[in-house]
């Protein structure tokens, strides 16, 4: 498209059309003129030649919907003067600017890119379709919970969807249009020899849409102030501190861009029995000496119910068991945790006379000491 043509020719005057003229009838015009100066009935004749080359160039951009907002704008700038002959030297990247003449020349194309980079990126700023916020939120979990996972109610305040027209910003049993202007891209696009320039639409605002019946409740905003119920998955085995994103839960985007994400920040709650280590339980059983020495069988607390652990004799006081598979659930790729059983020899504070008797003939009766090691008697 970096041919002076390009902003000096009148396409719609090739074509004989209004400036408005529809598709259809840019379409009639062009095939009614095409047949007229076809080379094949005009043979020879250089003048019809290059009357049918020119409305298929003229065509060409005023039937592609983008093309022609490009066309239409960078018309309407240059007619505004914006390149008159005074040149435009005070336009950064201007350069020596078109001083002189009112022909666009090819090789100037690339300041005019400048030019429209400029004036539309001033724009830009306040109309650019952008991202809604994210939100950020805490739930509190009990320890049980959070190991086999929940679906956890959650009530946030703040901009949402609207409840009338569900973020459309249309009056209920109406539909936003899509704008013709941008084809309901939202955004038009100028090729300028080397550079490809992005603005946002200027008739949708960058919707990509126009509202003929804006909602009630939200004048078209799409969005509205209320507080929200939502639900929120809780993955099985998630950490104190861990952070769910919910895509899309946040605030609603502005101008039809997407909605921010909500952050929810996971609280657990200790348990009064178990501990956690990753996908593992802890748990801490005391047991007498004897149990200790003698051996014996144990019944130890889980999450799904009890289970019976063998402690074989002579178990010295810390020794740790595992339990297979009654950790953590399995979710994902981590598969199922164990549960750790810490044995805790438990020493009695008070005796009866009888235990007391027992214990001194016990130890009596011992042979050996737990501190040879020490070296010292
Ligand atoms: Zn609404
Ligand atoms: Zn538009």
């Amino acid at each position: 498209m970096n041919n002076p043509e390009y902003l000096e020719k009148d396409f719609y005057a090739v074509l004989g059309v209004s400036k408005d003229a529809s598709a259809a009838d840019i379409k009639k015009a062009y095939r009614k003129l095409a047949q007229q100066h076809h080379p094949d009935a005009n043979k020879g004749d250089k003048a019809s030649e290059e009357r049918f080359k020119e409305v298929g160039r003229a065509y060409a951009v005023l039937s592609d919907p983008k093309k022609r907002a490009e066309y239409d704008e960078a018309r309407r700038l240059l007619a505004s003067g914006a390149f008159g002959g005074g040149g435009f030297g005070g336009f950064p990247g201007g350069g020596g600017g078109f001083g002189g003449g009112n022909r666009v020349r090819v090789e100037d194309l690339g300041g005019l890119g400048d030019l429209f980079g400029n004036l539309f990126g001033g724009r830009q700023s306040q109309t650019a379709a952008r991202r809604g916020r994210d939100v950020e939120s805490e739930v509190t979990l009990g320890f049980e919970e959070a190991v086999r996972g929940a679906t956890i109610p959650l009530q946030l305040r703040g901009p949402a969807p609207c409840h009338t027209c569900h973020g459309s910003g249309a009056k209920p049993g109406t539909l936003p249009r899509p704008c013709p202007t941008c084809n309901g891209r939202g955004t038009v696009t100028r090729d300028q020899g080397l550079f490809g320039l992005s603005s946002p639409c200027p008739a949708c605002q960058g919707r990509g849409s126009l509202i003929d019946d804006p909602c009630p409740t939200c004048q078209g905003r799409g969005s509205e102030v209320r507080t929200r119920e939502l639900r929120v998955r809780i993955p099985v085995g998630v950490n104190d501190g861990a952070t769910i994103r919910l895509k899309g839960q946040g605030e609603p985007g502005q101008a039809g861009a997407p909605a921010g994400d909500l952050i929810v920040k996971v609280r657990v709650t200790p348990h009064p029995l178990f501990g956690r280590s990753n996908q593992d339980l802890t748990i801490t059983v005391p047991v007498t000496f004897a149990e200790a020495a003698l051996g014996t069988e144990l019944k130890v607390p889980t999450l799904d119910g009890p289970v019976t652990l063998k402690v074989p004799a002579g178990t010295q006081n810390g020794r740790t068991f595992r339990v297979r598979g009654r950790g953590v659930p399995g979710a994902g790729r981590k598969g199922a945790g164990d549960l750790l059983v810490s044995l805790q020899v438990a020493v009695p504070e008070k005796l009866s006379r009888k235990e007391r008797d027992l214990l001194r003939e016990f130890a009596s009766l011992s042979e050996t000491t737990p501190r040879n090691h020490l070296g010292i008697d």
